[in-house]
């Protein structure tokens, strides 16, 4: 196809390309940190773009929120206190407010327009996140935050853009180093690592990090339609026990929340630990 008129072309890879249908722009604008654009797509609904690639789908963000939210949640079994980095359309805090057990969620977003539009455009994504008293909503870099912070948290959550751009610094072993020191007991560390197929180097070097930082450390996955070339994978770093939760240990704390899912399961929990071969070559 050469004429891409009406698509939104996404070229974060020098040899693959994804495109989605345009059928409407809603959005189109520079924030002053980065390119941000809302278009509407009949399978996927809306979808925001950061610099011409995909964050976040109405119709796929399901999969990604409730991955990086309730695998570590449950694997700790009592998290109360939850950071999350980036995740300015709000979907992550959504999911991990769902759990009642979830006494405050700090979220650190560098980019104010992005949470200021997701309101506006992406309302379905957040779900009134933004208005619930547990959220504690930060304007700042987060590897600043990370950094400067004194605060500890049972799980922290690196909701980020692809290292490109601001998203950079979060990919940096300074910045988990300090993540570490941010952790309480038995607290767990999840990130997002990209599409290994396609992005093997990013996963290699955040897993390089966590072994030397953690007792237990690795990566999980999972396929979301929008993030192309295979699955995801979610990078795993602690030293407390949570990756080791038998299965009864987890659908019994699933049951108690009493949390509505729609990807995940306890049984998907437990299975997103289980790497392809090409996958596991990339780790240390
Ligand atoms: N799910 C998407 C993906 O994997 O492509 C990413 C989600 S999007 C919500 C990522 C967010 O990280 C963006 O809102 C972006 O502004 C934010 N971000 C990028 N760099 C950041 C930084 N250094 N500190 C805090 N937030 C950052």
């Amino acid at each position: 196809m050469t004429d891409m008129t009406g698509w939104s072309v996404e070229r974060l890879h020098a040899d693959h390309a994804q495109a989605l249908r345009e059928d409407k722009v809603l959005y189109d604008s520079e924030t002053g940190h980065q390119r941000l654009r809302v278009i509407e797509n009949p399978t996927f609904g809306r979808v925001l773009t950061l610099d011409g690639v995909v964050q976040v789908t109405e119709g796929d963000e399901f999969i990604y929120h409730e991955m990086l939210t309730h695998v570590p949640i449950l694997a700790h079994g009592n998290a109360k206190r939850i950071l999350i980095i980036g995740g300015g359309d709000g979907g992550m805090a959504r999911e991990a407010l769902r759990h009642d057990n979830v006494e405050h969620v700090t979220m650190v977003e560098i980019d104010a327009g992005v949470v200021d539009f997701s309101k506006k455009y992406l309302p379905n994504i957040s779900a009134g996140a933004f208005d619930d008293p547990r959220l504690n909503l930060v304007i700042e870099d987060g590897a600043k935050f990370m950094k400067d912070s004194d605060e500890t948290f049972d799980v922290i959550i690196v909701d980020s853009t692809d290292p490109v751009g601001p998203g950079e610094v979060l990919f940096t072993d300074t910045f988990y180093g300090h993540a570490k020191t941010r952790l309480a007991g038995g607290g767990i560390l999840v990130t997002q690592n990209g599409v290994p197929f396609l992005q093997g180097e990013e996963l290699t070097n955040t897993m390089r990090a966590f072994q030397a930082l953690f007792d237990d450390w690795g990566c999980y996955m999972a396929t979301i339609p929008t993030y192309a070339g295979g699955p995801m994978a979610f990078g795993w770093g602690t030293d407390g026990p949570g990756r080791d939760e038998p299965l009864e240990v987890l659908s019994a704390r699933f049951h108690k929340a009493g949390i509505e899912t729609k990807y995940y399961t306890p049984e998907v929990h437990k299975a997103a630990f289980a790497l392809p071969g090409y996958v596991k070559k990339l780790l240390p």
